[in-house]
């Protein structure tokens, strides 16, 4: 495993003398120590921070420090903030202004002047959050007192949302075949995406994979099947069905591992050489954390692997979805989603079921194997992210995920249902409204928060539909976010 961290740079100055600094440092270190044993990464103090070149060479070496995946501030004491100027100019990984104090209570017999002088993060991250504005930094700012849960527990969403920064600049997309003919919404500008997001998106012939697919082995098909059979039933006889799947994925693992790819996309209209559409092969290297993209999205498909990064040991439940049919029952309306085959087993609330069926679409020569399964009841979002031409644009809406209301035993695919936020139709509209594809990534484990702050990070535009979104306020956000993003 890559080792993973964030750094704990704290503010101070030398005017207080050696005893102050020395408290400062050794307080600093037991709460780094402290935050490491309760956050999902450790944060690791590197310096009280007295000079310009302090912190600049903190700064520079953060940046070229792979495991550093983000940089926490604080100042215990009063930190005079020109002297971060040229550190924070230089910073190019993520960073988190820390709000808070070592002592929760102020000692009622204890407190005098030198008290005052050495607890003053009330004074001292004032000045140190004045010049982050200054310098419009695109910064997460968490108040509270350190050892609470709420503050634990959005440090915690932050450093995720840093994981899933430094996976999406890290980002490979493998392609295999171009977007559905016709097609808008899958469309991009990938010059662009590789210029803000990070994103190498290229392209790979379906013929390459058909040729790596002959040089797989029968005995790692074997091996592939029997895993397949005890992590999933098997309720088909054509097994040869479910092998011709795991020889798909074991081809189309190797080029990407070969290639440090993380998602790939492909599409019915290009499977020239192949029997079936992989369907069983991308549900189960989704489980595995990689991403997936139908018809040639490729956008769909990284989202889905840095969604899946930034959630629950680093592989989410997380998933590449799109929004097939409705449920318009006046007071009982439902979404109901699903792919033609590619819905991510992390979803899943019931053990997932291998089933083979005829699918008319694509050039499939054989019924492909899929996993069918219902998705789980919970709290979650579902997030699109689209090009606006010259910009890109994250819409994210909160959604209730409900055991389905009915078995559709008919229906040969896996399945989701849920209520959408504030209500299907004002949802709806909002959706429509931002330009929000069909396809999307839909998240139990990551919320809306942790997308506003990655797109922060990556300095593209968020909008948010939720319970408390109104279609008007929401159509004027969306007017004023298109001035204000032509002068980004
Ligand atoms: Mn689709």
């Amino acid at each position: 495993m890559e080792k993973k961290e964030f750094w704990f740079v704290v503010g101070s100055q030398s005017l207080y003398g050696e005893d102050v600094l020395k408290t400062v440092e050794m307080r600093a270190k037991e709460m780094a120590e402290e935050l490491s044993k309760v956050l999902p990464y450790p944060l690791i103090y590197k310096v009280t921070a007295k000079s310009s070149k302090e912190i600049s060479d903190v700064m520079k070496e953060a940046n070229y420090r792979d495991e550093c995946k983000g940089v926490v501030t604080w100042c215990h004491t009063f930190s005079p903030s020109k002297m971060w100027i040229d550190g924070f100019d230089k910073l190019q990984k993520p960073y988190c202004h820390l709000a808070t104090q070592y002592n929760r209570e102020i000692p009622n017999e204890e407190i005098d002047m030198d008290y005052m002088n050495l607890n003053q993060s009330a004074h001292g991250d004032r000045e140190h959050g004045f010049i982050g504005t200054r310098l419009r930094m695109n910064r997460k700012i968490i108040a509270g007192y350190w050892r609470d849960k709420d503050l634990v527990e959005r440090l915690s969403s932050w450093m995720r949302v840093c994981i899933g920064v430094d996976v999406s600049r890290n980002m490979k997309v493998m392609r295999f075949g171009d977007n559905m003919r016709d097609v808008a919404v899958t469309e991009g500008d990938k010059v662009e995406a590789q210029k803000i997001l990070g994103w190498e998106v290229n392209t790979w012939a379906v013929g390459d994979l058909v040729a790596e697919m002959n040089r797989v082995s029968d005995e790692e098909v074997e091996s592939l099947f029997s895993l397949y059979s005890t992590e999933y039933l098997i309720n088909t006889d054509d097994i040869d069905a479910i092998k011709y799947q795991a020889r798909e994925e074991i081809a189309i693992r190797k080029m990407m591992d070969r290639e440090g790819a993380k998602a790939f996309s492909n599409t019915f209209q290009d499977l020239y050489g192949m029997e079936q559409l992989p369907g069983l092969a991308s549900q189960h290297l989704m489980s595995l954390g990689y991403g997936y993209g139908g018809e040639g999205d490729w956008k769909v498909s990284a989202m889905t692997a840095i969604m899946k990064a930034m959630g629950d040991n680093e592989n989410g439940s997380s998933a590449f979805m799109e929004d097939y049919t409705y449920h318009l029952k006046e007071g009982e309306e439902y979404s109901l989603g699903a792919h033609m085959l590619e819905v991510c087993p992390s979803l899943a609330g019931d053990k997932p079921r291998i089933e083979t069926h005829h699918l008319g679409i694509g050039m499939n020569r054989k019924d492909p194997a899929r996993l069918v399964f219902e998705g789980k009841p919970g709290k979650a979002i579902v997030a699109s992210l689209i090009d606006m031409g010259g910009r890109l644009r994250l819409i994210t809406q909160d959604i209730e995920a409900v055991k389905p209301i009915m078995d559709m035993p008919n229906l040969p695919v896996a399945r989701v249902m849920w209520k959408a936020k504030p209500s299907l139709k004002t949802g709806l509209e909002c959706w429509i409204a931002a330009g929000g594809a069909h396809h999307s990534v839909l998240s139990y484990d990551v919320d809306s928060t942790m997308m506003h702050d990655w797109a922060r990070i990556m300095g593209i535009e968020h909008v948010h539909i939720g319970e408390d979104t109104t279609f008007e306020a929401f159509e004027k956000e969306l007017i004023v976010n298109d001035i204000i993003w032509k002068f980004k």
